[in-house]
């Protein structure tokens, strides 16, 4: 019968044919031959700094051009299946920025359990459990988001702070540890400062990595 599901595999493809992750074109593969040699091309495992002082981040990608559309699908089009390539991605970049450290376990920037519910995932956990599993440091959820806040997306920079000014909450006994959180997209980073400061105050030594970082 093996004639038979090779039929209804092709059969499936014609009807739902493949799309490359990146340019969104129909292909053979999840990621087209150009688009393969453009992400590794922009691929830059850049140690960047944002407006913030203690907030200094590991990112795979600049957040512009087929990167920046991919994400835009992985975030807001349900294209959970992108966790895999992303994860990958961003698992080189932490081992390419802190080649020598040694982290006790990894997490992610949180979002509110009404976003979850409205999305279904939290696309910054889905990256950070695919680099947990990757590197083989255990995921944990250490943050929970207390209030559904307005999006950052549109507000300036002073305003971006004032609007995650305590919304994240502790959940777990984080003493001397060494923790790895992963974002998905830094802008000014102050979303991911808000939970870095929220990770200091409980004695944690924190390092971030994210999937892009917008440039300035
Ligand atoms: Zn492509």
């Amino acid at each position: 019968m093996n004639w038979l599901s090779t039929f209804f595999k092709k059969l499936i493809l014609i009807i739902f044919p493949l799309r490359c992750m990146y340019c969104d074109n129909i292909c053979t593969e999840s990621i087209c031959e150009v688009c393969d040699k453009i992400i590794k091309e922009k691929f830059c495992a850049k140690i960047i700094k944002t407006h913030y002082r203690e907030v200094i981040c590991a990112s795979a990608f600049a957040y512009q051009g087929c990167v920046k559309e991919a994400i835009k699908r992985f975030k807001f089009k349900h294209e959970k299946s992108y966790k895999d390539e992303f994860s990958k991605l961003v698992a080189k970049t932490v081992k390419k920025c802190f080649p020598k450290q040694k982290f006790d376990l990894i997490t992610c920037v949180p979002i509110h359990e009404n976003r979850v519910n409205t999305r279904g995932y939290n696309q910054s956990e889905l990256i950070a459990r695919g680099v947990s599993k990757i590197l083989g440091i255990s995921f944990e959820n250490t943050l929970i988001k207390t209030q559904n806040n307005r999006s950052q997306h549109g507000l300036n920079f002073a305003k971006r702070q004032t609007n995650v000014d305590g919304v994240y909450k502790l959940i777990k006994n984080l003493d001397g540890k060494k923790i790895l959180i992963c974002d998905d997209i830094i802008t000014t980073g102050a979303t991911l400062n808000e939970c870095i400061t929220t990770l200091f105050r409980a004695k944690a030594d924190v390092f971030c990595a994210c999937l892009a970082y917008t440039e300035k």
